[in-house]
């Protein structure tokens, strides 16, 4: 699809994405913008309006030898939490998590570990992108207006991590924490609604109640977070870290 071609269709579909949204959606139509409702339990969460705060860089910490072969419970948690399924073909499949599998040529050894988008601090996503649809927040987030993204692609072909995917099909039945749209790219948020409710992305949550609890996910400027304290006592690495993008994921025994 061209660019050019895109405007009418997609105006369309961002009717489709806004309707199939609902009311209490704004998360992810308006950036850095949240419009939840805090209960007393959420710890952690910023109130209503107020802007991610810079001092803040959400990361996570995957630890592959945690990583049963065959473990999927974190895929499986963000489909179910985001409302995407896959299409049955690798092309075409939504890019939110993925299992890679990495061998190392000299030992044969193999390890496996979750590949999201890796939220990075100076993100090719971003500076690619020609509508501004591409954006990170203060917080770290990289994240995709999908109101202003006209589905160019750009940022997919820009991608190191293959962290992006086109929805190619009109969506139903989709889930009102995760707005989609037909035409527009999208990839892992970090399950931004529930950080901003002071929750944990959905695949954290899931890999330590049902898989082996390789995820750690947390604030990489406190010093006295879980994450930033085993970055600074740990071997950890960032895939491909010669690219100079400084994802905010990083990895252990991969
Ligand atoms: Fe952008 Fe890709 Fe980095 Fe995610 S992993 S922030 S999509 S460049
Ligand atoms: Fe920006 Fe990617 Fe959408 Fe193009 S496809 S407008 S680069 S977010």
């Amino acid at each position: 699809m061209s660019a050019g071609a895109a405007p009418t269709r997609l105006l369309a579909d961002r009717r489709t994405l806004l309707k199939g949204a609902g009311a209490g959606l704004a998360t992810l139509i308006a950036p850095g913008v949240t419009l939840y409702a805090f209960g007393a339990d959420d710890a952690g969460a910023r109130p209503a309006g107020e802007p991610a705060s810079a001092k803040v860089r959400w990361g996570m910490l995957i630890d592959s030898s945690k990583c049963a072969p065959g473990c999927d419970r974190c895929v499986a948690a963000c489909r179910d939490e985001n409302g995407w399924q896959s299409t049955g073909h690798v092309e075409s499949d939504p890019q939110w998590i993925r299992i890679v599998t990495v061998r190392d040529p000299k030992t044969g050894a193999q390890s496996a570990a979750p590949v999201m988008c890796q939220h990075c601090a100076n993100p090719a996503c971003v500076d690619v992108c020609p509508t501004g649809a591409s954006f990170k927040r203060a917080d770290g987030l990289v994240l995709v207006d999908r109101h202003i993204c006209i589905g160019c692609r750009y940022c997919m072909m820009a991608c190191p991590y293959k962290a992006r995917s086109f929805v190619h099909e009109a969506i139903e039945d989709q889930k009102t924490n995760a707005p989609r749209g037909k035409g527009t790219v999208e990839g892992c948020t970090l399950c931004v609604d529930r950080i901003d409710a002071g929750r944990k992305p959905a695949c954290v949550e899931a890999c330590a109640s049902e898989g082996g609890g390789a995820m750690t996910f947390g604030d990489l400027n406190d010093p006295s977070s879980d994450i930033a304290k085993a970055l600074a006592s740990l071997s950890t690495t960032q895939i491909r870290s010669d690219l100079g993008l400084d994802p905010g994921v990083r990895y252990r025994n991969l």
